[in-house]
């Protein structure tokens, strides 16, 4: 059982984006119920800490194999909460299924208590240890309603902790899905309960339960909820917006970054944190550049399906498709031109907005700086890789950023103010790279996921040091003085040593 039985007696209804139906009602959880669940994680929590890692790691291999075989089953709840296309729910599974084999066989040897000299050698034995922190909280939005669940919270269970979940609100069931396949993976119960409800009512409540909170979703939120457990002094991590660069310098392969760009920029109809929103082109490769990307773009399928046969899917809300219609119209009315797309598509369901390319986007539009969360790129032609770099950086965010060239790539990621850089590809590279760690600079959050630091800030460091044989103190009829110089030879003796 992972889902609470919450007390409160309201109702979330949740929609398909493509065609407004209801998909599914269930009732939503209040601040008592976190209190209930928190207080049922943590007795559950006691017992799992004491489990050993490498068990712990077996429930994730487990689950990685349930994903991969229930895929079907996870990809149609994707979609239908959602609206995106099935490669791009695709992308999820995928994702899920391997990065928790990943972390499954890097947590043993990442919490294994690690021997460090001591103050004194032989004198002391000093020890360090990954506790896990105890209870964790975690937030989801609703553009990856899968993987950001699974994998944020294998890395907190691998650690050793409980896990209170909030998925938002329009994705509930994904969320209950994942847990369902946590629990048919072995996971004992109590481990990790899905808490469904409104961001503002259940966040403070959770901030007031947990031991730490990962947050994934809009910076306004991040920086809330950031301030909320300062104020409690518990940990934080952020995943928050940004608002991409892609480079292609002039000994880019064109027609290799016309396609990049594409997927980067219009995969899961351009609602991921990490898409591509603008393109930095060097003008010798600018007009080949340019005409390929259209007419790749022209190319793309739009559409409502649960079969492979769309490239694009809806955006997931009325509000979304809102942000990127007013985006794309306030550019065009101040002199953008658009190459492709620029309309919503009523005719294909409520939400779908086409893949649109602009140029001519000046710093007057909205559309220059703010993250658009959607279908939108806009291309911008620059004089040299140097213009390249610093209009790239030129950005409150520092998320994701991509580089085409031949040889220049990771000379040019060097200087660039960003989380994650892909060379010769768009995003995927970086986030499938499980083993390192994914996340973001400046207003794009604070703290990683994936990799190493994706699972220690899940724990506690605990020194142990055992003093043998002498006290670090006057001993054996020493005064102070004589102490001192003791102290202070070996010291000296220690500081000489290689
Ligand atoms: P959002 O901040 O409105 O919502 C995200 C989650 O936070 C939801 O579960 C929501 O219910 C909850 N929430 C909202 N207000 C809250 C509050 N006051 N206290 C506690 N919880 C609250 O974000 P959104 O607009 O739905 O999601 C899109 C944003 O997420 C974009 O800006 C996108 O870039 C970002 N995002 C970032 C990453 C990343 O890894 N960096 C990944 C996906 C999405």
């Amino acid at each position: 059982m992972c889902a609470m039985t919450p007390t409160s007696t309201s109702q979330l209804r949740v929609r398909r984006p493509f065609d407004g139906s209801v998909h599914g009602i269930l009732a939503a959880s209040g601040p008592e119920d976190v209190q209930a669940a928190a207080a049922r994680g943590r007795e559950a929590q006691v017992a799992w800490a004491r489990v050993p890692v490498r068990e712990r790691a077996r429930v994730m291999t487990r689950l990685g194999r349930l994903v991969l075989a229930q895929r079907d089953r996870i990809l149609d709840t994707i979609q239908s909460e959602t609206g995106k296309a099935r490669l791009s729910a695709f992308e999820e599974v995928a994702d899920a299924a391997r990065a928790v084999r990943v972390f499954a066989q890097a947590a043993p040897g990442l919490l294994r208590p690690a021997r460090r000299p001591g103050a004194f050698p032989v004198l002391t034995r000093t020890v360090e240890y990954h506790r896990p922190v105890g209870l964790v909280g975690i937030i989801t939005p609703w553009n990856y309603p899968f993987t950001l669940p699974v994998t944020d919270t294998a890395h907190a269970l691998l650690a050793g902790n409980a896990v209170l979940l909030k998925p938002d609100s329009q994705s509930p069931f994904t969320a209950l899905l994942a847990a369902e396949l946590f629990a048919a993976a072995g996971l004992p119960e109590g481990l990790l309960q899905v808490l469904p409800g409104a961001g503002r009512t259940l966040g403070p409540a959770l901030v007031a339960e947990v031991d730490y909170l990962m947050f994934t979703g809009s910076t306004q939120t991040g920086r809330t909820l950031a301030a909320q457990c300062a104020e409690r002094l518990i940990g934080f991590s952020g995943e928050l917006g940004g608002k991409n660069p892609l480079l292609v310098l002039a000994d880019a392969d064109v027609r290799a970054a016309a396609a990049g760009t594409v997927r980067a920029a219009f995969a899961n109809t351009g609602q991921l944190c990490i898409s591509i929103e603008r393109a930095y082109v060097e003008s010798a490769v600018y007009d080949a550049y340019v005409a390929e990307l259209v007419a790749q773009v022209s190319a793309l399928r739009l559409g409502a399906g649960y079969d492979w046969a769309v490239d694009v899917g809806s955006l997931a809300s009325a509000g979304q498709r809102e942000k990127v219609a007013a985006h794309v119209d306030d550019a065009v009315a101040r002199g953008a031109t658009v190459l492709a797309g620029g309309r919503a598509r009523p005719d294909l369901g409520p939400f779908f907005y086409e893949p649109t390319v602009l140029t001519g986007v000046t710093e007057d539009m909205a559309l220059c700086r703010d993250e658009t969360f959607g279908p939108v790129l806009s291309v911008y032609r620059v004089a040299s890789e140097d213009e390249a770099v610093a209009r790239a950086n030129d950005s409150r965010y520092g998320l994701n950023a991509s580089v085409w060239s031949a040889r220049r790539g990771p000379e040019v990621a060097a200087r660039l103010r960003v989380g994650t850089v892909n060379v010769n590809e768009g995003y995927a590279a970086a986030w499938g790279s499980h083993a390192a760690s994914m996340g973001g600079a400046g207003e794009s959050g604070i703290g990683r996921r994936h990799g190493s630091h994706g699972l220690l800030k899940y724990t506690e460091p605990q020194t142990v040091a055992e003093q043998r044989l002498f006290p670090i103190a006057p001993f054996g009829g020493l005064d102070n003085a004589g102490y001192a110089t003791l102290l202070a030879r070996a010291v000296g003796l220690l500081n000489r040593l290689p």
